[in-house]
């Protein structure tokens, strides 16, 4: 194969199409090789899963191709106010999540509220309308031992507790 092709081949193995953030797979392979960093050399780690509320709602309203700008809009959002090693994916559907390497849990809990508060700040133009979108998440620290499955479902819960709790907040598992 040309290797144009190859190129293009691996691109598509580790990219979403959409926001150009990394894919399902390839988050799950580096959260994998993470988190056994994180064991082996003894360093914090943690994970930030981050859905956007009432989306159905937005897309029924303004149309789906608006909501594809949202979700490119808060991707670059959440890179920009991540650090280069954070690894931003997006995890499916309008659900994203952040790899926070070798981070603490108050750092951890200021770069998921600047998040929070960078997409609450954001105005969507819109033929004339100023649109906006909040965003709910759920931030765990890995446990001593904890495997990538138990993290990631603590993540989610804290996450449902933020819908519960009324959306557009953090919670810390
Ligand atoms: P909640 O606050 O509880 O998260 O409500 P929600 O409406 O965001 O949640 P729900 O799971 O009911 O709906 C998710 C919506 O996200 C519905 C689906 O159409 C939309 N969505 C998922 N992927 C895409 C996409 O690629 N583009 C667009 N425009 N919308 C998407
Ligand atoms: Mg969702
Ligand atoms: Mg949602």
């Amino acid at each position: 194969m040309a290797a144009a092709g190859r190129l293009e081949l691996s691109r598509k193995a580790a990219f979403d199409g959409l926001t150009g953030l990394f894919n399902h797979e390839y988050f799950q392979n580096m959260l994998s090789q993470e988190i056994s960093a994180a064991h082996r050399y003894d360093r914090e780690l943690a994970l930030l899963l981050i859905d956007i509320d009432h989306f159905k709602q937005f897309n029924d309203s303004w149309g789906h191709q608006v909501g594809d700008q949202v979700l490119k809009d808060v991707a670059q959002l959440i890179k920009s106010t991540c650090r280069n090693c954070d690894v931003v994916a997006r995890y499916g559907g309008e659900e994203m999540v952040v790899i926070f390497p070798s981070t603490s849990k108050v750092d951890a809990a200021d770069a998921a509220e600047r998040i929070r508060n960078a997409v609450e700040q954001h105005r969507v133009h819109h033929e004339g309308h100023q649109l906006t979108v909040t965003i709910s998440s759920g931030l765990a620290l890995l446990d001593s031992e904890e495997e990538k499955d138990a993290l990631i479902r603590r993540a989610d819960e804290a996450l449902y507790r933020s819908k519960e709790n009324g959306r557009n907040q953090v919670t810390l598992a």
